[in-house]
């Protein structure tokens, strides 16, 4: 049985951040340069992450999505996959991945037990998609997709940030690729952190309208219920499509009432709440050697401190968040 927070929400979701390095630069996510990057010794090692991933379950989280910065820089990371698939209870264990280095990984990740991947991809335009990361090939990326497929990590989604003036004139054309195999869709507004503050407000498209572009273009949108996953999600179907498109719409139809997750980020902070500037240490006690049963409580702190909702529709912007690099999307 999962906690319940304050609100009456039960916690069954842990989004894992397991390095806040990346091999990109998204426009919208970290500047140029890069951020400041957390020192190596702060950063949690597989086995500590493995016991933090082992109380969570044993609480009852049972899907676990691996995040960075982007995950499949950090070394050893199908070692780590290996470790968490092995725990009881964890029903799903998936990843986030800009995909860039999926073509290389993807069968090993399989064979070590993750079972399927989220890609963000923007754009279909090979020079618009080296301009929105700085430093990626579209290619790559695409070869990535494939060979998740084919290593069997489905459902593969594909996640696309809009952004006004960047990409939103693709969003028809990205939709009618769920008219082929293997194609769903989750188009997100873009959220006010990290770089993403200079694009939210102007940069926003609200999902109701890329929804009216697309039925447009293709035809009426039919809900889609329980079939796609849990979570922030509305899911939809074109007529005659085999793929799905998602809105995840943190702003203009806010989720916060079905929140079910937490997020721990790779030097060991718990965050209650995206949106937030809240965090609960796990870390330091972790690491000065107490039990797993005061590493729950530290769990059920953090399961406490949910705040109902955040209050980005009242143009409140949440303070010294940390990028979004360094929380994991
Ligand atoms: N590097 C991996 C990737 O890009 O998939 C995982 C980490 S990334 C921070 C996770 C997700 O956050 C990506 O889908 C990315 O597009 C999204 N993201 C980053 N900055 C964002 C922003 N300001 N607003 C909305 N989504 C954002
Ligand atoms: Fe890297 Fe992902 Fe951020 Fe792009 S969105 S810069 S791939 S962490």
């Amino acid at each position: 049985m999962p906690y319940f927070d304050s609100f009456q929400r039960p916690i069954s979701y842990l989004r894992v951040s397991v390095t806040d390095r990346c091999n990109l630069r998204c426009v919208y996510c970290m500047p140029e340069g890069g951020v400041a990057q957390i020192p190596h010794q702060d950063i949690l090692r597989y086995e500590e992450l493995e016991r933090i991933v082992r109380v969570a379950v044993g609480m009852g989280i049972n899907h676990v999505r691996l995040t960075g910065g982007e995950p499949l820089v950090r070394s050893g990371i199908v070692e780590l996959v290996t470790a968490l698939a092995a725990i009881p209870g964890l029903d799903d264990l998936s990843m986030t991945t800009n995909g860039t280095l999926l073509a290389r990984y993807a069968d090993a990740l399989a064979q070590a037990g993750l079972r399927r991947v989220n890609i963000s991809l923007d754009t279909l335009d090979p020079k618009r998609f080296r301009q929105t990361t700085r430093l990626g090939t579209l290619a790559e990326v695409l070869a990535g997709r494939k060979a998740a497929l084919r290593a069997g990590l489905r459902p593969v989604k594909i996640n696309t940030v809009v952004i006004r003036g960047l990409n939103d004139d693709e969003v028809v054309e990205l939709a009618r690729q769920t008219f082929q195999p293997d194609w769903h869709l989750r188009f997100i507004e873009v959220m006010p952190l990290g770089s993403g503050v200079h694009w939210a407000g102007d940069g926003v498209v609200p999902s109701a309208e890329i929804r009216a572009r697309i039925a447009a273009a293709w035809g009426e949108l039919t809900p889609v219920h329980g079939k796609t996953g849990v979570g922030p999600a509305r899911y939809y179907r074109l007529p005659h499509a085999e793929g799905t498109l998602g809105f995840i719409s943190a702003i203009s139809e806010h989720f916060c009432h079905a929140c079910n997750r937490l997020r721990l980020t790779s030097d060991g902070q718990i965050l209650p709440c995206l949106m937030s500037n809240q965090s609960v240490d796990l870390k330091t006690p972790l690491r000065a050697g107490v039990d797993d049963a005061t590493l729950q409580e530290i769990f059920e702190q953090a399961i406490r401190a949910k705040p109902r909702g955040h209050h980005l529709t009242e143009g409140i912007l949440p303070l010294n968040v940390r990028p979004m690099s360094g929380i994991g999307g």
